[in-house]
């Protein structure tokens, strides 16, 4: 009844006064040459024209730069964010990585943390990311039935419901040794706790390399599957072994996702392996990805220089990417900022001149737009969101206002984002979260 009541005040309002909430003059949109004006209502984009009519209660010159659709970040862990945050030296940071030390090391870190501090850091990163302008996240977060069981889910899955109008946010548990039945039982109740009644899209589920981390690649397969049947969830898996090992791994997840009738519903984070592999070997899977509509996600804190990401583009593989920045043990450095990741990509995929003949391919206009478009559509693609994602009339009003007119620019200059907003509301400005939207202490 009370719905029924604003809704009609909403209708009145409108006849009487025709105005917005907020209209953005003036914007250019990726895709167009002319600019435009964005009227926003009710938290969704009402109309897009090159003048607008009507007028708002807020109305803002964006004068000829840029209005885009908010990142999508499709790789972090915000539950080991701010871990490698010592006063004065990021501290665990006093020799190059070494994954045997990384282990016990978060293993240690998480025994020792209690879940109002990680949900307190979890927020940090929220915050940091959203100041940047992303607008959907991915977070992949650690359970172990041994050590510190189910903390880190309830802490990220408190933190997504706390910042529920800054972001939405997709949890992924990730188990280790996972073909255990102990394993598989702690992976389901992760999945049950963060898919909560209230929680709008369900976890899925997440795990590490079949074969380096679980050493068995079939029966890890197969527990991964049959937990996220049971749970008729998505998968998101780290596939991070080299050479053929990875090539391999990703040939099998390619047919359990047939088998199962998974098709558009699993994700392969990282695939290093992709930059190992001969045409040959590629080519094939490449086919395999298009036929079993397999999300590949990449992150440029370890996208290797010769991962084949034109190639991938240019095949339709849904190529999105995450800053799997969360200053942590694993990556200490950067901002949660994918326009940061975009810009180092394409410095990281110079290629070689003497050899690759698409050297410097993603430093000329069309390789600076694939970029954007792995941290924009792209990304929409692989969480499943494109539906209800970017800036046509109907959506969601989650735009981000840049001081540049074109993604090119935007990612040369590392443009400010002058005006984040998410459903309609402007959250951050000039790269500073507002106050009143702040979720962290
Ligand atoms: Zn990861």
């Amino acid at each position: 009844m009370e719905f029924r009541i604003s809704d009609e005040r909403h209708a009145i309002r409108h006849k009487l006064m025709s105005t917005y909430d907020i209209i953005l003059r003036n914007a250019y949109l990726m895709a167009r040459d002319q600019v435009v004006d964005i009227a926003i209502d009710d938290g969704v984009i009402a109309e897009i024209d090159d003048a607008v009519e009507r007028t708002a209660d807020r109305e803002i010159q964006v004068g000829g730069d840029l209005v885009g659709p908010g990142f999508v970040d499709s790789h972090m862990h915000i539950d080991k964010s701010f871990a490698a945050c010592g006063r004065r030296h990021p501290k665990g940071n006093d020799s190059a990585f070494d994954f045997r030390e990384i282990m016990p090391r978060e293993e240690e870190y998480f025994a020792e943390m209690t879940v109002d501090e990680i949900t307190e850091n979890a927020l940090k990163d929220i915050e940091m990311a959203v100041a940047a302008g992303t607008t959907y996240i991915r977070t992949h977060v650690a359970v172990n039935h041994e050590t510190f069981g189910l903390q880190n889910v309830e802490a990220v899955t408190r933190a997504r419901d706390v910042a529920a109008n800054l972001v939405d946010i997709q949890i992924v548990p990730a188990a280790r040794h996972i073909p255990s039945e102990e394993s598989k039982q702690i992976l389901h109740d992760a999945i049950e706790l963060a898919s909560g009644s209230e929680s709008p899209e369900p976890a899925l589920v997440g795990g590490s390399d079949p074969a380096g981390a679980n050493k068995d690649i079939e029966r890890t397969l197969k527990a991964w599957f049959d937990v996220a049947t049971k749970q008729d969830v998505g998968l998101d898996v780290h596939i991070q072994d080299g050479g053929t090992l990875g090539g391999y791994t990703l040939d099998r997840l390619h047919e359990y996702t047939e088998a199962n009738g998974y098709e558009d519903r699993v994700t392969a984070s990282h695939c290093y392996c992709l930059s190992h592999l001969p045409n040959h070997h590629l080519d094939r899977l490449i086919d395999q990805f298009t036929e079993s509509d397999m999300n590949i996600v990449t992150c440029y804190q370890s996208t290797r220089p010769t991962m084949p990401v034109r190639k991938l583009l240019e095949s339709n593989v849904t190529l999105a990417h995450g800053t799997d920045n969360d200053r942590d043990f694993v990556f200490p450095h950067g901002n949660a900022d994918s326009l940061e990741g975009a810009l180092i990509e394409s410095n990281k995929l110079h290629g070689d001149r003497t050899f690759v003949e698409d050297y410097r391919w993603f430093d000329s206009n069309e390789g600076l737009d694939q970029l954007w478009e792995m941290i924009t559509e792209q990304g929409a693609r692989a969480l499943g969101i494109e539906d209800r994602y970017g800036v046509s009339e109907g959506n969601p009003a989650d735009l981000v206002v840049f001081d540049e007119p074109s993604p090119q620019w935007a990612i040369i200059a590392q443009a400010t984002r002058r005006f984040v907003l998410k459903n309609g509301a402007v959250v951050a400005e000039d790269g500073e979260l507002l106050p009143e939207y702040s979720v962290s202490e």
